[in-house]
């Protein structure tokens, strides 16, 4: 049966959330609250629409012929992370790029103990990282707001048992 996530909102081709031309869904929900967080509406669990991750990954398909891959933003991701394993292993099944924001550290994320969290950053090829800190925003930067945000390449990163970052 399919699972439900709340939606906070979704773009059909964005191109500031990652390489190329990408389909975007906001996930509502995140306890992390970071000063100057641009998303403050996500961070409600109750914010949005719940919609089943078979019709979002519908609404995905539907754009696949001209984007590049799919990100997932927040919110927080990985605090939904059993709905959007299910979604990602739809994505993937396809062979479609898939990127994620968290403001989990990629180690916080390795270490947890929730199946959940790990199951979703197995599927991730792209995951950029760590929580938005207001002193180090630096608006030169690609993909992410503030310098300790690393974008990491999740599957080289697994494989060799250390993070690998990639530079744009
Ligand atoms: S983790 Fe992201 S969504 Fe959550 S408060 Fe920080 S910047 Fe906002």
């Amino acid at each position: 049966m399919s699972k439900y996530l709340q939606v906070a909102g979704f773009l059909d081709n964005s191109g500031a959330n990652g390489t190329g031309l990408r389909s975007v869904l906001f996930v509502s929900g995140c306890t992390f609250h970071c000063d100057d967080c641009q998303n403050k509406d996500f961070w409600s669990l109750s914010y949005g629409d719940r919609i089943s991750t078979d019709e979002i990954f519908k609404r995905i398909k539907k754009n696949s012929a001209i984007t590049d891959g799919v990100t997932f933003c927040g919110g927080e991701p990985f605090q939904s992370a059993e709905a959007l394993s299910e979604l990602a292993t739809m994505i993937k099944t396809e062979g479609m790029n898939l990127w994620s924001y968290s403001g989990y550290t990629f180690e916080q994320l390795l270490n947890s103990n929730d199946p959940h969290k790990l199951n979703l950053l197995g599927k991730i090829d792209v995951l950029i990282d760590g929580l938005f800190v207001k002193e180090l925003f630096d608006e030169s930067l690609y993909y992410r707001g503030s310098s300790n945000q690393r974008i990491i390449d999740v599957q080289k990163s697994l494989s060799l048992g250390k993070v690998v970052e990639l530079t744009f």
